[in-house]
């Protein structure tokens, strides 16, 4: 975490930086959260983000107590006081301080910027390699702070020498990953599920690209079988962009490292973020 963050109001030294003991994401894992880059001092996509971020909140039943510009505000301030270019910033709203242990009464807002650093390079060529694992996503649509199973399951990932898991769902379709959305092509085609998955931002705009580079997209469940079929696959967040996936569960997906589509996504995705770092 960089030097200075925002608590409530209040821009601080982050040693000082502190939640009362209460707290419902400490007592209960009541909370939302959203993360965005800084690129070149600004926020990419911003209002996708704080568009999402409202949502989640919404969807906990947390007001929060900034509006849009209030929030871009804070995010402004905390650019400069740290002296950012490249960097990313995580607001957190928790579930407040709660007497009985239970009830939210009144949110805590946290602005917190980061460093970054990229996932390695060579993860783009190879791809990474995905475990797969039963888990559904209690709230799908909402970017909450519960990330149990993905921390949970973190030694058994290296156990199988993967980098991600990949959620399978009850009747057996591929999800999402823990912090990414994910895609497969079939015959030329980019697939992803849209039902009871996290609407990333970064996946909103890998589809107008994939659109407006003439590859066709459906947005539709994918099951097990047609990832293990699939010519490739993808997973993409804020933090990697598209990434292609290698092998699942040591099996290789098409060729095993990036495919055409998945290449011509990369190249267009570096492209898009270079030009316009904001996002527009
Ligand atoms: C944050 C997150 C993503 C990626 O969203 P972006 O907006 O692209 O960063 C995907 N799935 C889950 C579960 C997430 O938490």
């Amino acid at each position: 975490m960089l030097a200075t963050v925002y608590l409530n109001g209040e821009y601080l030294p982050a040693e000082q930086a502190r939640l009362h003991v209460s707290d419902l994401s400490i007592l209960r894992g009541y909370g939302v959260f959203d993360y965005f880059r800084i690129v070149d001092g600004h926020p990419r996509f911003v209002d996708d983000h704080l568009h999402r971020f409202r949502n989640s909140a919404d969807g906990l039943h947390l007001p929060l107590p900034l509006d849009d510009a209030g929030l871009r505000g804070v995010i402004t301030e905390l650019v400069a006081r740290n002296d950012m270019d490249a960097g990313g910033i995580r607001c957190v709203l928790t579930g407040g301080y709660a007497d009985d242990g239970y009830t939210p009464a009144s949110p805590n807002l946290l602005v917190l910027p980061y460093g970054f650093t990229p996932p390695a390079e060579h993860y783009y060529e190879e791809g990474c390699a995905a475990m797969l694992h039963p888990y559904e996503r209690q709230l799908p649509r909402v970017k909450s702070i519960d990330y149990i199973e993905g921390i949970r399951i973190q030694p058994l990932l290296r156990e199988r020498g993967a980098q991600y898991p990949l959620y399978v769902d009850r009747s057996g379709n591929v999800r999402e990953s823990d912090r990414s959305n994910f895609f497969i092509v079939a015959g030329g085609t980019l697939v992803t599920p849209v039902d009871d998955v996290l609407l990333g931002v970064t996946r909103k705009h890998l589809l107008a690209l994939a659109t407006k580079l003439g590859i066709p997209v459906e947005e539709r469940p994918v099951p097990t079988d047609e990832l293990l079929a699939a010519d490739e696959a993808i997973i993409c967040s804020s933090i990697k962009g598209p990434m292609p996936i290698g092998r699942v569960d040591g099996q290789p997906i098409g060729g095993g490292g990036a495919g055409a589509v998945t290449r011509r996504l990369m190249a267009a995705w570096r492209a898009y973020t270079q030009e316009s770092p904001a996002g527009a």
